[in-house]
């Protein structure tokens, strides 16, 4: 199977050749197709799994072999595809792929999102603009103050739609489709199908076509689990333990705050150990620079949040630590999806303390496994320190709240999410697990 067999012009496969791609994954194989005929298209596929091409190929040789609305005489050039996405990083990242597939088509693109200046991207809208990738939040204030127009939108792709809808953007997502023309071929990805993504995609599809590549991680078999338990007191000493005399050079380490995002990298700089913290309050410039600096290998250790960390291209990672367990089991799963990649064997790492004992149990459920525990000379557990409730966690009320706790537990969680979405997690989990070591592969 080769991208021109799946239709695709000259100018898009010499473009992704030269980026080094020989075989389209398996969302790619399904979704070019399908996007070319011009229907629409619901397809469950998470990052990792090629997805970004699997629509922007496709979509960049529907406008550069259609002149469509844009031969209306007079009047500027209209944007005739907008992409939707959660996050200003994926957002970034998404509007550098269309660059890069349609180097060799005559089509202009921008991104914008919120956290930047507004002027500058008013003056690039002057310019002409064929696909416009935004985050809503941004994308409303520019309808509001009337410096985009979105009536002549040929295409429409809602990028990880199920995060959008996590983030709270249903109401904004509803404001930007009012804007739309009627007609329009509509793409819909979500990593998960539930109630309120198959709601979304009823409302928005018109006699779409379906296609699910099974999750990336089912769980990814390369990936080795290891549990380490110790007092939720201690945990930054572990970890710094564990980066030293492990030699680990290139980690990426998850929190469940913004506020301990800042607080462990800070401390782990204190540790000597050169880290930087990524999550929504940090400025743009900040985020992407840490980003880079984490990717070439300039430095050693990237503190997250789950939302910062989503949809970011950093993959292939040697190791995964879990400073604290997520509160949701599925994005232990997204978590460690970006180790153990690539035929190289990786380690997802995670501290647990007492009070995460709850959080363990339904990762365990999911995973269908229990995980390896390895309690560490010098940081075994006080079984005198009890269980304390995780604010915004699923088993808070397990044990009366008392106060006073450490920073780092008592933060607010980020970002406030729909639990009820979240908990239903995804539709066909386990249903193709087979197939899920298909797609890893095809991205070797
Ligand atoms: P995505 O799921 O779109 O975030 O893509 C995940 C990663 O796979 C990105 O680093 C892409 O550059 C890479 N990728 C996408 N398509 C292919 C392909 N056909 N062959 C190899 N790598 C690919």
């Amino acid at each position: 199977m080769s991208f021109a067999s799946l239709g695709l012009s000259d100018a898009l496969v010499r473009a992704v050749t030269e980026r080094g791609y020989t075989v389209p994954t398996p969302i790619q194989q399904q979704a070019i197709p399908a996007v070319l005929s011009g229907g629409d298209l619901l397809a469950g596929a998470q990052t990792g799994t090629g997805k970004t091409a699997g629509f922007t190929l496709p979509l960049l040789q529907r406008l550069a072999t259609d002149n469509g609305r844009s031969a209306q005489a007079g009047g500027r050039a209209p944007i005739r595809a907008l992409i939707l996405t959660p996050t200003r990083e994926l957002a970034a990242q998404v509007e550098e792929s269309v660059r890069e597939y349609g180097k060799y088509v005559k089509l202009k693109s921008m991104v914008i999102f919120g956290g930047v200046g507004i002027q500058p991207q008013i003056q690039q809208l002057r310019n002409r603009v064929d696909i416009l990738v935004a985050t809503p939040g941004r994308l409303l204030d520019h309808a509001g103050q009337r410096t985009l127009d979105l009536s002549r939108v040929e295409v429409l792709v809602l990028d990880e739609a199920d995060r959008m809808l996590d983030m709270g953007f249903i109401h904004d997502i509803k404001k930007v489709l009012a804007l739309l023309p009627r007609q329009r071929q509509n793409l819909l990805f979500s990593a998960t199908f539930s109630d309120e993504i198959r709601t979304l995609a009823d409302s928005l599809l018109n006699r779409a076509t379906l296609i699910e590549v099974a999750r990336r991680n089912a769980p990814a078999e390369a990936v080795s689990h290891r549990v380490y338990p110790v007092d939720r007191e201690r945990k930054r000493e572990l970890l710094a333990h564990l980066i030293k005399e492990n030699g680990w050079r290139q980690v990426l380490v998850f929190t469940r705050t913004k506020h301990g995002a800042n607080r462990l990298s800070e401390q782990l700089s204190r540790d000597g150990i050169a880290s930087l913290a990524i999550h929504g309050n940090k400025s743009q410039s900040a985020r992407t620079h840490a980003l880079a600096q984490f990717k070439n290998g300039a430095l050693p250790v990237l503190v997250a949040t789950d939302i910062a960390a989503r949809g970011l291209d950093i993959v292939e990672l040697p190791h995964v630590v879990n400073f604290e367990l997520p509160n949701v089991p599925e994005d232990y799963i997204h978590r460690i999806g970006r180790t153990g990649r690539a035929g190289s064997e990786g380690a997802a790492v995670s501290l647990v303390c007492v009070d995460e004992n709850k959080l363990l149990a339904d990762i365990e459920k999911v995973l269908k496994r229990s995980l390896p525990k390895d309690v560490l000379p010098g940081f075994e557990p006080d079984p005198r320190i009890k269980a304390e409730p995780i604010p915004n966690g699923r088993n808070r009320g397990a044990m009366p709240s008392r106060a006073p706790r450490s920073s780092s537990h008592t933060a607010r969680a980020e970002p406030a999410r729909s639990s009820h979405s979240r908990s239903q997690g995804p539709s066909w989990r386990g249903s193709a697990p087979s197939r899920s070591s298909d797609s890893r592969n095809a991205l070797r």
